[in-house]
């Protein structure tokens, strides 16, 4: 019901059960609404979001289009299992395949840069550097790229080039993404709150007494899942990014990762930078579903950009932001049933430019 009652008409335009009702209007929850909506043209398709654009970290993410890196796969397996990994690996290939031939690559801005690791300790080098063969192997069996990871050195530092990586605009992504899903018919209702859900019944309680039903629900809210059910162990992880102002000269160009992927950077355009991460530096205030911006982990990234990347003298933010992840223990994300008629999709921990269409795909599929 909704506070004033329906009038005649209101009742018969709104007051309906959908098919399926998608809360989250992320890459994960869109992505779930159109192919959905695709295998099931007639179907009555909701996507719910509390934001007046999608809030969370599919429009304020770095826009790397990458698989991992050898440090990353490294620390990995010291949380998760070789098959679980493997299988991750394979999901992001597969759903950046997916992502660029669904949305088109002039659409999302992506360019085919390659990207590279870099490192500061010889040791460290040394370490991924002899790990080169064994994930070269993995990407040819899971992906079938030869020489994946090459050792190479940047800037004069130690490196591991990754020719396949590139780049693209997270914000041309969800436009583009939001385009299609509306072409289709799938329908949007924003700056609606989700306050409470009921899993079994496939209800959702929103402000003003507002109560939408559906056949079947799909809960894509990532870091803000334990909100809606508390139950579910989904980590919030802020992650803060700058840009810089245009410069004269940049020496950095592509996708560029450090310490596991804690911190990263890459060019944007010809002359700026966009330089991200250090979450571990602060690691449980970190731990917050709340946006923010904290001052030792931009100070932090401010000297690295100075002392790692040796930016240009004078060099300044021109803007800042933060976004928030969702992690699982051990990083795979999780897609199961809540309840009798609902499923919750969440937890990309990190790499859902890579996996949150293939994710939403599967999603859709496990409901249709
Ligand atoms: C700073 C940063 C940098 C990143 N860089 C990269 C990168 O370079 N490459 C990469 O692969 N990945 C990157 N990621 C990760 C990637 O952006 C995420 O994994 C992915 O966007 C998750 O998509 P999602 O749709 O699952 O979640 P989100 O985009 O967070 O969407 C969740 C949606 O749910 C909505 N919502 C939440 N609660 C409610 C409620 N109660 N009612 C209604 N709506 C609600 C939110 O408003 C939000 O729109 C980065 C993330 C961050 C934060």
């Amino acid at each position: 019901m909704i506070e004033s009652g329906y009038s005649y008409w209101e009742k018969e335009l709104y007051d309906i059960t959908y098919d399926l009702i998608v809360v989250g209007g992320g890459l994960t929850g869109q992505s779930t609404a159109y192919f959905f909506k695709k295998n099931n043209p007639k179907a009555k398709v909701l996507v719910v979001d509390r934001g007046f654009f999608p809030i969370g970290a599919s429009t304020r993410n770095a826009g790397f289009a990458c698989i991992g890196t050898i440090g990353e796969h490294i620390a990995d397996l010291e949380i998760d299992s070789e098959s679980r990994l493997r299988a991750r690996i394979k999901n992001r290939y597969q759903g950046l395949q997916l992502l660029r031939g669904t949305l088109g690559d002039d659409a999302i801005n992506y360019e085919h840069t390659g990207g590279w690791e870099i490192f500061t300790e010889e040791a460290e080098f040394t370490k991924a550097r002899d790990q080169i063969g064994k994930f070269n192997a993995w990407m040819k069996e899971l992906i079938g790229i030869e020489s994946f990871y090459k050792a190479a050195s940047y800037q004069g530092k130690p490196a591991i080039s990754i020719p396949s990586e590139g780049m693209l605009h997270p914000g041309k992504m969800i436009g583009k993404l939001y385009e299609l899903n509306r072409s289709v018919g799938v329908e949007f209702r924003w700056n609606t709150p989700v306050l409470s859900i009921d899993p079994d019944q496939a209800t959702l309680q929103c402000e003003n007494d507002v109560q939408l039903k559906a056949y079947q629900l799909v809960i894509a809210t990532n870091a803000f899942t334990r909100r809606l059910l508390p139950d579910k162990v989904i980590k919030p992880g802020r992650g803060f990014v700058f840009v810089t102002k245009p410069m004269d000269e940049i020496k950095w160009k592509g996708t560029f990762h450090f310490n596991k992927g804690y911190v990263y950077f890459r060019n944007l355009g010809e002359d700026r930078i966009l330089l991200g991460g250090g979450r571990n530096v602060d690691q449980q205030t970190e731990e917050t579903d709340q946006f923010g911006i904290n001052p030792y982990i931009k100070e932090y990234l401010v000297n690295f950009g100075n002392e790692v990347m040796e930016l240009p003298q004078g060099w300044e933010i021109e803007q800042e932001w933060s976004g928030i992840m969702g992690f699982t223990e051990s990083k795979t994300p999780t897609l199961e049933k809540a309840g009798k008629n609902t499923l919750v999709v969440a937890g990309l921990s990190g790499m859902g430019v890579a996996l949150g269409m293939q994710l939403g795909k599967t999603a859709a599929e496990s409901v249709s």
